[in-house]
């Protein structure tokens, strides 16, 4: 591990001072810590953020909600709110890592966390996310649980994150505090694709803090939930996932949110999906055909080619699930 200085926020503005002065946020430190072990990550000083008041949930004026970047995610799955109003995030959060790391980590490092990409933590590898310019050992080397969508020439890793396909879904909003003051993002906006600078990865700038994941209000009685399809049931990241949300009113379906992990390189929103659903009435033609959109664009790579035919049964079972079969 390379040296660091280590200082602690007592406030946001203290916060924001050490950030734009370079320094990196921490807080559960699940993610980064880990990558400074392994000298992925070499941050000169860490800020420790975990001190400062964003570990509250609360319902907003408009019905939505508003999750705090520093609760955990344990709290937030176990929150009766987001049980009660959006079980797809409750379960996403439950399917993730392990009990003693979700007491740990935080819904803003969650979102911030990098790659599980085996290639990016291995340093003797080549990666244009860790190294940019050095080329992609993933591309030719072992690639079965890397990306099938929204890859480059440049990078095909996977987005590690459940509760991010919960968040795209839903179409929530990251709220961001910088030296130039408040901004909001929409989800879909913060989580970049590799393009040809994979090394970027979300759309915060120089000293931003993540201060609050907004859930839009959405119609109801909404039905949701989240499906995790790994190699092993307990501790492994998403082969492929879906998380669904459905207005169903008068025996229609007059909302649909869909999205998908596992297989992009963020979180994969699924528009044709939805389309297919809006003003239908839910029956197993429905689903079939619905989710046989899923894949659509897909460029599966020599090891992954079981991926498209995986998203759509797993995106067609969740829908199943979500919306009743009849
Ligand atoms: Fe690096 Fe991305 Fe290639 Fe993995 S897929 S080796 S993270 S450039």
């Amino acid at each position: 591990m390379h040296p660091f200085s280590y200082t602690r926020a007592s406030d946001t503005r203290e916060a924001l001072d050490a950030g734009r002065h370079g320094g990196r946020y921490i807080a559960g430190g699940t993610t980064l810590v880990d990558l400074m072990r392994e000298t992925v990550e070499r941050p000169e000083t860490l800020v420790d953020i975990s001190g400062l008041p964003l570990r509250e949930v609360r319902a907003t004026q408009g019905g939505g909600l508003r999750i705090g970047a520093l609760v955990t995610m344990a709290e937030t799955a176990a929150h009766p709110k987001v049980r009660a109003l959006y079980p797809v995030i409750s379960e996403s959060l439950e399917l993730s890592a392990s009990a003693q790391l979700r007491n740990m980590a935080t819904i803003g490092g969650n979102i911030m966390q990098r790659t599980r990409c085996t290639y990016f933590r291995d340093v003797t590898a080549d990666c244009n996310k860790r190294e940019p310019g050095s080329g992609c050992a993933a591309l030719k080397g072992h690639n079965r649980t890397h990306a099938i969508l929204g890859t480059s020439d440049a990078c095909v890793a996977t987005h590690p994150s459940d509760v991010a396909v919960a968040f795209a879904a839903l179409e929530a909003t990251v709220h961001l505090l910088g030296p130039d003051g408040e901004r909001r993002l929409r989800f879909a906006d913060f989580l970049l694709r590799p393009g040809s600078t994979p090394n970027r990865e979300q759309a915060v700038r120089q000293g931003e803090l993540i201060t609050a994941v907004e859930i839009p209000a959405l119609p109801r009685p909404l039905r949701s939930g989240y499906l995790k399809v790994r190699d092993r049931q307990s501790y492994e990241f998403a082969l492929t996932s879906a998380a669904v949300a459905l207005h169903i009113r008068g025996g229609v379906i007059r909302e649909a949110k869909v999205a998908a992990g596992g297989v992009g390189t963020v979180p994969w929103k699924l528009p044709a999906v939805e389309r297919h659903l809006v003003g239908e009435r839910p029956s197993a033609a429905l689903w079939t055909a619905a989710a046989d959109k899923a894949a659509d664009g897909a460029r599966p790579l020599q090891h992954n080619r079981f991926k498209p035919e995986l998203l759509k049964r797993t995106v067609e079972r969740q829908l199943r699930v979500v919306g009743g079969t009849k």
